[in-house]
């Protein structure tokens, strides 16, 4: 879809309104504790279930459809939906459950530049433009996708020079909003010490950084589920921190060499594990960089955050 061309929006009044009118995805109560034996047996939706709505046209010709219930979907605020609404799938982006609101403009990535890297987050730029922060675990495929993002092939190198891989770097997009590249978490040949620091530094960089609009947490869709990435998601939750589901790597097909799922599988499982954590379902989107599926509708997605955030 070009980012220009959104569709039409038509505002209905529904009988029964979907329960994810939030803007952002609000955690139930009682959470259950990330090191929780439980994580992965987290109660399925009790939602009402109503007619799935087929999402088709993706990206590469032999993707399947996805079926997508209308309370499975993420309705930014200002925008209703209804099962009644014919138009309803060509408003919804492309490999995702993300509903396309008003405020989904400007999205083009012009101009794209390397600000700083902070080791704190009172050392981040105090300009108060808003901000999206990538994060995932080492080799997610975070530096890929940015570069994807804006559509340049070495931008993202400076989160992995020496010495900054363990800092917060900021990149200024239009010069009017940041994309932030955190450290990657659950390297396995770190040493355990260093871990628990990179889960400390981000820990108070999502709780303190005022201009955060969402943080889009990263998973890689070509394998299972993995705990820590479920706790992840579930501190997420726990904290009230906005946070997006991006599915990397979903060009990814072979089944076996995928532990037996394919991306798709994947995506669904991991949307009931996490479904216990939040009250209202957070907005996921699959993405690769080798074919640039969801790089657009990334965009769009981050346009209607920040515009409604900017408003608000
Ligand atoms: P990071 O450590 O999270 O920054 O991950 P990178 O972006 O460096 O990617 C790690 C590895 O995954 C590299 O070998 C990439 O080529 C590969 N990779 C990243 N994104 C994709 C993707 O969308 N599809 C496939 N097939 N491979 C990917």
């Amino acid at each position: 879809m070009a980012l220009t061309q959104l569709p039409r929006f038509h505002y209905l009044v529904f009988k029964n309104p979907p329960p994810s009118l939030n803007f952002f995805p609000k955690p139930k109560l009682p959470i259950i504790k990330p090191a929780s034996p439980t994580l992965f047996s987290a109660p399925k939706s009790t939602l009402s279930t109503t007619e799935p709505i087929p999402i088709t046209d993706f990206a590469l010709p032999e993707e399947p459809k996805l079926e997508i219930s209308l309370d499975k979907l993420f309705v930014p605020p200002e925008t209703q939906v209804s099962c009644n609404d014919p138009n309803l799938s060509t408003r919804i982006l492309k490999g995702s459950n993300i509903v396309l609101s008003k405020y989904a403009r400007d999205a083009q990535v012009v101009q794209a530049d390397f600000v700083k890297s902070s080791v704190r987050t009172e050392d981040c730029p105090s300009d108060g433009l808003p901000e999206f922060a990538l994060v995932g675990r080492s080799n997610v495929g975070k530096s890929s996708l940015l570069n994807s993002l804006v559509r340049r092939k070495r931008l993202a190198l400076t989160s992995k020079k020496p010495g900054k891989t363990q800092c917060i770097n900021h990149f200024r997009i239009n010069d009017s909003w940041y994309l932030v590249d955190l450290p990657g978490y659950g390297y396995a040949s770190a040493p355990q010490e260093l871990r628990t620091d990179w889960g400390k530094f981000t820990r108070d960089y999502f709780i303190n950084r005022s201009t955060l609009v969402s943080v889009f947490l990263l998973i890689d869709a070509s394998i299972p589920a993995k705990k820590i990435d479920l706790e992840y998601a579930s501190w997420l939750g726990q904290n009230q921190i906005p946070m997006t589901l991006v599915f990397t790597k979903c060009d990814k097909r072979k089944k076996k060499k995928n532990g037996g799922k394919r991306p798709e599988e994947n995506v669904s499982d991991f949307q009931e594990l996490i479904c216990g954590f939040f009250q209202s379902v957070p907005p996921w989107i699959m993405t690769s960089s080798v074919t640039n599926q969801g790089r657009d509708e990334i965009l769009l997605h981050m346009a209607q955050l920040r515009n409604y955030w900017l408003k608000n």
